[in-house]
């Protein structure tokens, strides 16, 4: 069946960004995160492409459980532990890392672990500024002994989450000062950095780092990506030219009529919109890329086409090939600075039905 809209993965760029993080942080382990899917492009496909990955971390039982069932037992941290004391059995038959960052879940702890066949490794949670999750640093020390007295769990370290490091012009000085103490204190390994981190301070990277938006290629920081590093796009939107129509000076188009021609225009119609993912928020300008030319979105998205501008580009005809996002010359970042989405929303907001179309498979197999 032919399928105008599709994703394309590259697994080849998948690993080469994973190898990247694992030059940059070349004395730790690094955890893929594919919480949400792989971030939109499928945990499992995610999974078996990095097949040589130090382990995983996500957020949901369920995909703990998907994991294991397709035959994947690399090391999996629950980033944010479990919710209740059959997760927590599961956890621990499953063997997974266990993020412990309230005191909820330390009684559930207490209350369970007797029943635990074997032993559950915990990474303990600090709150260092983010404010949402963890213990503060003052009330770390009776949860290490809480955890001391108990024989089925195990201490793997501490771990914590900067609440900024996405931004340059924000510093991560005065959290890394309140954890490196705990650290310190309890010489214990530990896991802090995410992407941003990773890229901004080595002192972060510890036993393992937790890579999400640079293992699919996406800028992390809210400015311009530092020079230096060479990560690749992953996923890419690709549709096609479905329609043509001529425009004279002052033919509005499409919906609203909020777009109205100042001069003759050659419009393709392209079979992709808002019920595909691509935003609807997209504004006249949004670029794009036909046939290799970067062009622009025109007028408003609808649900399953968008009208893109031709009168430039030429030789253009129904079938052409159209990129939406995913390429050198045309980043997500770009789709996300016109559309005020984040690149990260744009992956987890496309529709589960689009056909997905994998390349660079063979350097798994290399
Ligand atoms: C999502 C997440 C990460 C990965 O963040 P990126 O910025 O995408 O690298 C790391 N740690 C925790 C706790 C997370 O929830």
């Amino acid at each position: 069946m032919h399928s105008t809209t599709r994703v394309q993965l590259d697994l080849a760029a998948l690993r080469h960004n994973y190898n990247q993080i694992k030059q940059i942080a070349d004395s730790s382990k690094a955890y893929a995160v594919v919480k949400s899917d792989a971030y939109g492009h499928g945990l499992l496909r995610i999974a078996k492409g990095l097949h040589d990955a130090d382990g995983f971390a996500l957020i949901q039982m369920d995909d703990l459980r998907a994991l294991r069932e397709s035959g994947i037992w690399k090391p999996v941290l629950l980033l944010e532990g479990v919710m209740d004391a059959s997760d927590l059995l599961d956890a621990a038959i499953l063997k997974a890392e266990v993020v412990l960052r309230s005191e909820a879940q330390l009684q559930m702890i207490e209350k369970t672990s007797v029943a635990l066949k074997q032993p559950l490794a915990i990474w303990l949670k600090v709150n260092t500024g983010m404010n949402r999750f963890g213990f503060p640093p003052a009330q770390i020390e009776e949860v290490m002994q809480r955890l001391a007295s108990n024989s089925s769990v195990k201490l793997k370290g501490v771990m914590t989450h900067f609440a900024c490091a996405d931004d340059l012009d924000c510093e991560i000085e005065g959290q890394w000062r309140v954890f490196h103490e705990v650290v310190r204190r309890y010489q214990l390994p530990f896991t802090a950095a995410n992407s941003a981190a990773i890229l901004r301070d080595q002192r972060t990277h510890g036993e393992v780092v937790r890579a999400g938006s640079l293992i699919y290629g996406n800028n992390p920081f809210s400015q311009a990506m530092p020079v230096g590093y060479d990560f690749r796009p992953v996923m890419s939107l690709r549709s096609e030219i479905i329609g043509l129509s001529n425009l004279q000076k002052g033919d509005a188009l499409g919906y609203g009529a909020s777009f109205v021609a100042d001069r003759p225009m050659l419009i393709g119609l392209v079979g992709c919109g808002y019920g595909d993912g691509y935003p609807y928020t997209a504004p006249t300008g949004t670029p794009v890329l036909v046939k290799g030319n970067l062009t622009r979105v025109v007028g408003k998205v609808a649900m399953n086409v968008m009208a893109v501008d031709l009168t430039e580009v030429g030789r253009v005809g129904l079938g052409d090939p159209v990129v939406l996002w995913g390429d050198h010359q045309l980043p997500i970042s770009e789709v996300s600075k016109y559309s005020g989405v984040l690149s990260e929303a744009l992956e987890c907001g496309l529709t589960k039905r689009l056909p997905v179309c994998l390349i660079g498979e063979e350097s798994i197999f290399a």
